[in-house]
């Protein structure tokens, strides 16, 4: 029977590193060290460095490696690295990642445009990426993107996730992480999505969610997650994300609005709001440009009226 209490603490895995910075003009290797030293400092707990990909295909990423050694590791704190093939994942472990991230699509035509191989091909792959990192010790975590549409295929099956989950458990993968790749996601699919994985046998609170907030219902959707049981959410600093070349394209769900809309249900993060807000505040500079989180904009913690002035 779904539950409906929130669970009494979250875990919020910041991926504007990676999955926020990986569209956009790259930056230094410094500013990234610096970026995720400062999340570090926020109360954080899981941090998505960058990822283990050709930088001829991403140039954003390149010099992860070079992240990964800069960092001052905060006590606590494990910092997580995507690699998209075995090479990747091998330079990842070099590089001495906590956690290696991998993933797969549900959509056949979607992971061929993003892997370059079919959906069955990076099943058999990440089979072996996990026997080569838990020599290791190294925990493996795969996202199953387009869990819930896709721009090829449209919406997606809920059985056909399934069918991928089950696969991935079979293969030894530690962490299931589930991300609405194009932001389609809506409550009903996240609680339909969260029964069908409770009749497969897993329990809410060892899955893992990553919302996009394309059509404005990713905090909806973390709320319906949380209220089944959900404690763990992918979120991007400021809601950093989306492609310089697809307008209209938008980030994650905004780590300070996530950690407030949680902390607000009890489901406490522990980590500093402000101190966050403030993280964002300085990316906004990093980049140029100001990023979507609502926090940011019209909220006590800005400083600024919560109306404008006059009639
Ligand atoms: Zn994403």
């Amino acid at each position: 029977m779904p539950s409906d209490r929130y669970p009494t603490t979250s875990e919020i895995r910041e991926v504007g590193p990676r999955d926020g910075l990986q569209d956009e003009q790259p930056i230094p290797v410094e500013a990234r060290i610096r970026l995720i030293d400062a999340l570090s400092a926020t109360g954080l707990r899981a941090i998505e460095v960058g990822s283990f990909i050709r930088p001829d295909l991403v140039p954003a990423m390149a010099g992860t490696d070079r992240v990964l050694a800069g960092i001052t590791r905060a006590p606590g704190v494990r910092y997580r690295a995507l690699a998209p093939n075995m090479r990747g994942a091998e330079l990842a472990l070099q590089a001495g990642v906590d956690e290696l991230e991998l993933v797969v699509s549900v959509s056949d035509a979607h992971n061929r445009g993003n892997l370059n191989m079919s959906t069955d091909a990076s099943v058999d792959q990440i089979g072996r990426i996990v026997a080569v990192a838990s020599e290791g010790v190294v925990p493996v975590e795969v996202i199953v993107a387009t869990a819930f549409g896709c721009v090829y295929q449209g919406t997606i099956p809920t059985a056909d996730v399934v069918a991928l989950a089950r696969r991935l458990r079979d293969l030894g993968v530690a962490t299931l992480s589930f991300a609405d790749t194009i932001g389609s996601a809506s409550p009903p699919m996240v609680s339909a999505l969260i029964d069908a994985l409770e009749d497969a046998g897993w329990q809410a609170d060892q899955l893992a969610l990553h919302f996009h907030n394309t059509r404005g219902a990713g905090p909806a959707n973390i709320v319906v997650a949380a209220q089944r049981g959900v404690r763990r959410f992918d979120a991007s600093i400021g809601g950093l994300g989306g492609c310089n070349f697809s307008p209209g394209a938008t980030g994650n769900v905004a780590t300070e609005d996530v950690v407030h809309l949680l902390d607000s249900l009890g489901a406490t993060t522990g980590v500093d709001l402000d101190a966050l807000i403030g993280v964002a505040r300085d990316v906004e500079t990093l980049i140029g440009r100001p990023l979507p989180g609502c926090l940011l904009r019209s909220s006590p913690w800005t400083g600024r009226p919560l109306l404008p002035d006059g009639p």
